[in-house]
């Protein structure tokens, strides 16, 4: 089937990512969020980040702006009912994403695909709460989106091939490799790293380490490009707690117990990056540990 036109719910991170390398792929991107600030906040990164690709030579400046021109913004779900494919990208959390979809699916054709960006989530329990859970997968990216080769693409138990296809298809169109993954809690990717992000909190919290020792520990020690309190906070401390509920939830197997230390930097609204503070203080010049 032809995908043309794409929905991307919640403008986060990862959703202005999403809509911005689908935009330069040539689909055209409806993007929407319960908030206009988001919706500002993620047309103005794309724009930054299309700029920084345009003038390292990566981006013709007339594909950036064919790129934003692909991409309209919307407060509204039921606008998405013309798309052919919907990727949701809001907060990790079930209850908020079980909500989206019932209220986008009596606005969609009879045709259009919808998948999930979820780190951890069953792909299956979202899909039984849909109309379509033959047309129903994961489309997981990694972040930072325009820069991670991977998708990881999860079909539920339900899952029709005729939609894996066409999800395989817009991943190959997007320059991008995919890796098919079984719906178990987190899959592959944050099954192996969300374990490790955890251990390192509870490092931490241990007193085996500080913030600075601990991933430079695990940079020079392990080759890893970034630390893994670093790298938590690059991805967002209440997505990392809410991958390892799932897991510990999921699997029900005590070694995926969430560190406390985790649960009070989140419970504090130090969530990393996005909101300056974290495992790192961001408000100055350069990154500073918090502990
Ligand atoms: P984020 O906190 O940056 O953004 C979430 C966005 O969702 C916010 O703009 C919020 O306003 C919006 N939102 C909340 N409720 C909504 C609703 N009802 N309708 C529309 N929008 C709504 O989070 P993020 O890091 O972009 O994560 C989004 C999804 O991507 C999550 O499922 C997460 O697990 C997944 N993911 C995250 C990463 C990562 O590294 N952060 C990597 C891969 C996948």
């Amino acid at each position: 089937m032809e995908i043309a036109k794409v929905g991307v719910v919640g403008a986060g991170q990862m959703g202005n990512g999403i809509a911005h390398v689908l935009a330069l792929a040539g689909y055209e991107v409806l993007l929407n969020d319960i908030s206009q600030e988001a919706l500002d906040g993620a047309l103005a990164q794309i724009v930054r980040n299309l700029d920084r690709q345009v003038s390292r030579g990566k981006v013709a400046s007339d594909d950036r702006d064919a790129a934003l021109a692909r991409i309209s913004t919307t407060l509204s779900l039921a606008e998405l009912g013309s798309t052919d494919l919907v990727i949701e990208s809001a907060t990790e959390r079930e209850t908020v994403k079980q909500a989206i979809f019932e209220d986008l699916v009596p606005h969609l054709q009879p045709h259009t695909i919808l998948t999930s960006n979820t780190s951890s989530i069953s792909i299956t329990r979202l899909a039984s709460r849909t109309d379509r859970p033959e047309k129903f997968m994961g489309f997981h990216f990694m972040n930072p989106v325009p820069v991670m080769q991977l998708v990881e693409l999860i079909r539920g138990i339900a899952t029709d091939e005729q939609t894996y296809q066409a999800c395989f298809g817009v991943v190959e169109r997007l320059g991008k490799t995919a890796a098919s993954s079984e719906d178990f809690p987190a899959f592959i990717v944050n099954r192996i790293l969300m374990p490790m992000i955890n251990e390192a909190v509870y490092t931490l919290y241990e007193g085996v380490g500080n913030v600075a020792s601990i991933d430079s520990a695990m940079k020079l020690g392990t080759n890893h490009p970034m630390g893994p309190l670093e790298l938590a906070d690059f991805i967002g401390l209440d997505t990392c707690l809410a991958i390892m509920n799932v897991l510990h939830d999921g699997l029900a197997d005590t070694k995926y117990r969430p560190c406390p230390l985790l649960t009070k930097y989140v419970e504090a609204g130090w969530l990393g990056r996005k909101t300056q503070r974290g495992f790192y203080d961001y408000r100055g010049e350069v990154p500073v540990p918090t502990r």
